[in-house]
């Protein structure tokens, strides 16, 4: 296995159907590498989708998922490994040592959760693995002002905008992860 990419994203598909677009590429390009998908299990919103576009396809799928939560985000088990953890830090903690490179789509807190930790511990040299945010239909642009206006309010220093990278579209993406950048 060439790579292995920890997905966050929403567990609603949101109001623009460019984000489960974005989520089915995203699927099917990680798949389409050989590359393993690591996602939260379950089987509703952009994190189904994109689950279901990689197993479409033949792509090598691992959950992982809070036993408490397999009611409630449909645990989805057509996938390569199901893994069922007892809690929420476990399952975060599962994803990170499996992965060797962030994508975050489109979501809530949840999203924001994962990849805020992700980029914490990157700033904290915890872990050296490139972080993503697909930046669909501009989803990401208030974030981005939010953490300039924390910049230029002087909580977040100028270099640590290199702990991210923000792509456009999911064959920009698959590009920047093929080179490592
Ligand atoms: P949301 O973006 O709120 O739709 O959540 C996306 C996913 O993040 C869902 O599968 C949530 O269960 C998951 N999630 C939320 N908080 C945490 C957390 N603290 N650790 C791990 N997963 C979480």
């Amino acid at each position: 296995m060439k790579c292995s990419i920890c997905l966050y994203c929403g567990s609603h598909s949101g109001t623009n159907p460019a984000f489960a677009a974005d989520a089915a590429a995203l699927g099917q390009a990680v798949a389409a590498r050989g590359w393993r998908l690591v996602y939260g299990g379950g089987n509703v919103g952009l994190m189904g989708v994109a689950a279901r576009a990689a197993v479409a396809v033949g792509g090598q799928v691992i959950g992982v998922i809070p036993r408490a939560l397999l009611e409630r985000e449909q645990g989805y088990t057509e996938v390569s490994e199901l893994i069922i953890t007892e809690t929420l830090r476990e399952r975060k903690a599962l994803m990170f040592e499996r992965s060797d490179a962030f994508v975050t789509l489109p979501g809530g807190f949840g999203t924001l959760e994962e990849t805020v930790e992700t980029l914490t511990l990157r700033q904290l040299r915890y872990h050296n693995k490139p972080i993503y945010l697909l930046d669909t239909a501009g989803f990401f642009q208030p974030l981005l002002q939010f953490f300039e206006h924390a910049r230029a309010s002087g909580f977040i220093h100028p270099d640590h905008f290199h702990l991210f990278t923000v792509t456009r579209s999911v064959p920009e993406l698959m590009e920047l992860l093929e080179r490592g950048a």
